[in-house]
């Protein structure tokens, strides 16, 4: 399935949730979800009792949308969630979370996680040291995320930063401002994960 290309706004109305795709935008009161706060289409202002199977589809969808993964990617983190020990639902969000993409984008070096996969992809980041632009790629404990030396004199990062200096960084990372260098100290906690997202409903789901 090809990624959507359409008005990301229309996305936060569908789920009814912010998922902060336009940066600093989504702070505001030009924020689309706080315009218009229902779904969009013709029977948008309507009110729909969604079925169980409903509700869970909607939380895979919210899910895959906060982090921008596309349907077969996300059906293969359930897979990798599964396999693990641990609470499914748990693991999954830990997989997403590792993203290289999401990690830019909670230490504060992309304003938003679209945003950042496209910074990643234009090669301006190194985990431990080498350059890496795909923004699945998965971090582990210990890797330390860096933007490149080169890049720290761009107008488009030094704009960013400066964005997002007040942003606050989840404890699983540790970020030095100075070096502009992240680096993974723990595994995330379910705690550490700030979104609204009901995990248990998209194991359902996978689990028919
Ligand atoms: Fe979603 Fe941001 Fe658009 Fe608001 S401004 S609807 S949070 S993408």
């Amino acid at each position: 399935m090809a990624r959507y290309t359409g008005a990301v706004c229309r996305l936060c109305r569908r789920e009814g949730e912010k998922l902060f795709l336009k940066g600093e935008r989504c702070y505001t009161d030009k924020c689309g979800l706080q315009r218009r706060a229902y779904a969009p289409g013709q029977h948008g202002q309507g009110r729909k009792k969604l079925s169980e199977y409903g509700l869970q589809l909607r939380e895979k969808q919210k899910a895959r949308r906060y982090y921008g993964v596309l349907e077969s990617q996300f059906a293969k983190y359930f897979e990798m969630a599964n396999k693990k020990s641990g609470v499914t639902g748990d693991n999954l969000l830990f997989i997403l979370e590792s993203r290289l993409d999401n990690v830019i984008y909670r230490l504060g070096f992309g304003t938003s996680r679209p945003e950042s996969r496209q910074l990643v992809r234009h090669g301006h980041f190194t985990v431990n040291g080498k350059k890496v632009n795909i923004p699945s790629y998965l971090v582990k404990v210990g890797d330390v995320i860096a933007i490149k030396e080169e890049s720290k004199s761009s107008e488009k990062i030094k704009s960013v930063i400066e964005t997002t200096s007040s942003r606050v960084v989840p404890k699983w990372l540790d970020l030095d401002n100075n070096t502009l260098t992240g680096k993974v100290v723990a595994v995330p906690e379910r705690d550490d994960i700030d979104l609204p997202l009901e995990e248990h409903l998209i194991v359902e789901l996978y689990s028919k």
